[in-house]
């Protein structure tokens, strides 16, 4: 990928790819839609509003501040997806910006935002992020957590749960990605297929720029690029 590519064709590329890897899927419906949040960490707003003017939709940020300085300067109507971890002291004001959180990973963070939403007046649609490598350095619950959490969610009148996320390891070889992923999409499978909750679980939130080819194989719908999208982010020294 060249730095000097502009945006529209890089999200072109992109589009490519996702089409490209639904039609090689095997073990997957190759017609089940992918939805591409645009990452825009660490990006400026003009940069969004160029994504967004291209036909981007989803916009996902990392950290609940800087997607409420964004959200103030920007002119266009997108959908807010929360992907970094939350901390239950920024709860109240993710719940106002963000309408689907993939990060929650506890009990009590769900009852969090079960609060939160509440007294906004919402039912907050949330994903559960799941630990499936167990790595000590990532968020998400561990899957042998997972029926305790879902079980304490469906008690919950103000969250909706809507599926899962997952963040591989950054493994060198890409191709190793694959059987966790796979692993998640049986999960998702199963939970969907689980009363009572059928109705409202329809996303699988995985992928990013080194491996969203190999997670829409797999079967996720909801991919998260950025860097393909953006270029690599510059960060502030000593940040
Ligand atoms: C930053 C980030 C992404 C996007 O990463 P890229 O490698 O730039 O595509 C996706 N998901 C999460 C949770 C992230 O923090």
């Amino acid at each position: 990928m060249s730095e000097d590519m502009t945006i529209e064709a890089r999200l072109q590329q992109v589009y490519h790819t996702i089409a490209a890897a639904r039609a090689r899927r095997t073990h997957v419906p190759k017609e089940a839609p992918v939805e591409l949040i645009a990452v825009t960490k660490n990006h400026s707003v003009e940069e969004m509003q160029t994504a967004i003017d291209k036909g981007v939709m989803n916009i996902g940020e990392n950290r609940v501040q800087e997607a409420l300085e964004k959200a103030e300067t920007l002119e266009r109507e997108v959908k807010w997806h929360l992907i970094g971890h939350l901390q239950t002291n920024k709860v109240k004001h993710a719940v106002r910006q963000f309408d689907l959180i993939h990060s929650v990973d506890s009990i009590r963070l769900a009852e969090e935002i079960d609060k939160a939403a509440a007294k906004f007046g919402k039912v907050q649609n949330i994903l559960v992020q799941i630990n499936l490598a167990r790595e000590a350095s990532k968020s998400g619950i561990d899957y042998t957590e997972l029926d305790d959490l879902l079980a304490a969610i469906d008690g919950l009148r103000s969250v909706r749960l809507q599926g899962f996320m997952c963040m591989a390891p950054n493994y060198d070889d890409v191709e190793e990605c694959r059987p966790l992923f796979r692993t998640m999409y049986e999960i998702f499978q199963q939970v969907k297929a689980a009363e009572p909750r059928t109705a409202d679980i329809r996303y699988l939130s995985m992928g990013m720029t080194h491996d969203y080819e190999i997670a829409v194989e797999e079967g996720a719908n909801l991919v998260r690029v950025g860097t393909a999208i953006f270029g690599a982010r510059q960060y502030a020294l000593g940040v």
